[in-house]
């Protein structure tokens, strides 16, 4: 009997299609929302007499090696070992049945489950894992977790993995390929992960294919991951996606997250569906890994500006592969480890729960900072939405974020089909008419450009949102990108005027004009600036406030009082800011200062 007959009395087509779906018994056979199209009835039929599948919906059927082939991409040799191992066969594969990239592939994995047995050693030597065990039980990761996520030690020197791959006769060039050892100009090899907790990366069906590090020492790369190689190509991938999958597929539901730590801790605290992308902006390849599984795919990054930022991105990615996401906010400045441990998994339940729309996250976010009245700030904000409502390729999804759009911003739906031909037409407008820029932003740019080196004082302030409240952002940021932080002079400015609009590179030169001598005098300049800020702050404040006026006009239209409510807040926490300013510089006093002048 040959291998593939083997495997094919050994398993059912119910355990097979079992790990991609869920089946309901229906007769003698079993129904299932199909795998391979999508639908909102089941017409994926599997009949366990024959020992097959098929779908009346897209008519694809077959057994169970094309269903992993299908499902997991798989050749036909591929689909064999991968169903050896994940249902333990006692099948021996014949030489000569295996693929013909699988020996090559084996030694590279071999190689990497040496290093990881070297890894788990280290941490577990009582000598040389102290300090990472301490640290591990300091972030309160259990011996338990410790195990399901095979966390190990690399030590603190150069040669401590490659004397170990020698003694076990591994090939180093491929530990070279796979960036476990790396080559010194010399052509001496070393460690590359050194003083580091070790994550191994696993596939889905349970391999090693890389590594991730966390320093324990002051490494300036906090985290340090396994390159690409034959075997890891990190936008295909998610940590912790092998503990997570079958989680994934009993909840209906996963969660991502940005780091290791809060795949760790979610899991440790009973969220077994929570996965991460691996230190990269997530990917379509990733979205389709978590979507064979669920159409419910939460994001739970940070509660930073990094956070945020990159969850919006997320949000894109998602809503670009037709799949509606959802996020969670841990609160400013949390982040997902912290809040299980702070809430446990009640917390977490119940932020699930209140988790806002991906779509409405986007909208909000993008109108953030915008102010209804002024066209071209909506414009740009429209943009920023409706670039990724075109991607969508379902046209019913699109027609209707369209129109939520068109209901958010204000604008006729109308406007938003023919987007394209609108927007070209008001850039061109804009380019004739000259900026309007305040007394105080002018008087910014001119300090600037008088004395670069102030830069170095209110970069901090500089905030993307402030910015971008200026008329004049787009010339302050290519100046800001042209600051020498060692010569305190913008450098290259020659280049700048091609990425200006003409009256931007209008403004530069009158600018430049009116600039008066170069003044040395940096105090000077610093207090002329501060007032300038405390203006462009308030303004912020107002900008935020009437913005979020609009926004629970549209909540209040919605008969979300939940939205409502949580908006409220935030205005009267702008409020308080805005008084707070107010109280530094009352408003009589400056009055009665300006009319001085
Ligand atoms: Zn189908």
């Amino acid at each position: 009997m040959d291998t593939k007959e083997q495997i094919k009395r050994s398993l059912s087509i119910v355990d097979v299609a079992s790990l991609y779906v869920r089946l309901k018994p229906s007769g003698k056979n079993f129904k299932a929302l199909c795998p391979f199209h999508s639908e909102k009835t089941p017409s994926f039929s599997v009949m366990p007499e024959r020992n097959t599948f098929h779908c009346f919906g897209c008519h694809k059927s077959g057994d169970i090696f094309t269903m992993v082939q299908e499902m997991e991409s798989l050749s036909f040799p591929e689909a064999m070992d991968f169903l050896i191992e994940r249902f333990n066969l006692p099948v021996e594969r014949r030489k000569g049945e295996g693929g013909s990239q699988r020996p090559a592939m084996d030694a590279l994995l071999a190689a990497n489950n040496k290093a990881l047995h070297h890894f788990r050693a280290n941490l577990l030597d009582e000598g040389e894992g102290e300090t990472a065990r301490r640290y591990l039980a300091e972030r309160g990761i259990t011996e338990a977790t410790i195990e399901t996520f095979k966390l190990g030690y690399a030590v603190n020197n150069w040669d401590s993995l490659l004397q170990h791959l020698k003694r076990e006769k591994v090939n180093l060039a491929k530990a070279e390929t796979l960036g476990l050892l790396g080559k010194s100009k010399d052509g001496r090899l070393y460690d590359r992960f050194r003083g580091r907790i070790v994550f191994p990366i696993l596939s889905e069906s349970g391999q090693v294919i890389a590594f991730g590090g966390r320093t324990l020492f002051d490494d300036p790369a906090k985290y340090l991951n396994s390159p690409e190689s034959p075997l890891f190509h990190k936008s295909r991938h998610l940590y912790g996606f092998h503990q997570a999958r079958e989680h994934i597929r009993e909840t209906g539901r996963a969660i991502l997250v940005e780091g290791y730590f809060d795949v760790i801790a979610l899991h440790q605290f009973g969220i077994k569906n929570a996965v991460a992308a691996l230190g990269t902006a997530l990917s379509g390849d990733q979205v389709h890994l978590l979507n064979r599984f669920t159409d419910d795919i939460l994001l739970f990054y940070d509660g930073d500006d990094a956070g945020i930022h990159a969850a919006l991105r997320g949000v894109e990615c998602i809503l670009t592969h037709n799949v509606s996401p959802r996020v969670m906010d841990c609160g400013k400045g949390g982040d997902p480890d912290d809040f299980v441990r702070a809430h446990g998994p009640r917390g977490v339940e119940e932020l699930v729960t209140l988790a806002e729309d991906g779509f409405r996250f986007l909208l909000n976010r993008s109108m953030e900072g915008m102010d209804p009245r002024r066209p071209e700030h909506k414009r740009n904000a429209l943009e920023q939405v409706m670039r990724v409502v075109e991607t969508i390729t379902d046209p019913i999804v699109q027609e209707e974020y369209r129109r939520r759009t068109a209901d958010a911003f204000q604008v006729d739906v109308r406007h938003l089909s023919d987007r394209r031909h609108a927007t070209a037409t008001a850039k061109a407008a804009e380019s004739r008419e000259p900026l309007l820029v305040s007394p105080s932003e002018r008087e910014f740019l001119q300090s600037l450009l008088a004395c670069p080196k102030i830069l170095q004082e209110v970069r901090s302030l500089l905030r993307d949102e402030l910015v971008g409240i200026l008329a004049s952002r787009n010339l302050l940021r290519r100046l800001m990108q042209r600051y020498n932080d060692s010569t305190h002079c913008f450098e290259a400015l020659d280049g700048i005027w091609k990425e200006l609009s003409d009256p931007e590179a209008a403004l530069l030169q009158e600018l430049q004009l009116s600039t008066k001598e170069p003044e040395t005098d940096y105090a000077a300049h610093c207090s002329r600036i501060q007032g300038c800020f405390l203006s462009f702050q308030e303004r912020l404040n107002k900008e935020r406030i009437r913005e979020i006026n609009s926004r629970i006009r549209v909540a209040e239209r919605e008969e979300n009082p939940k939205e409502v409510l949580r908006l409220m807040q935030q205005k009267s926490q702008y409020l308080r800011q805005k008084y707070n300013v107010s109280k530094e510089e009352p408003l009589d006093q400056k009055g009665a200062r300006e009319s001085v002048r």
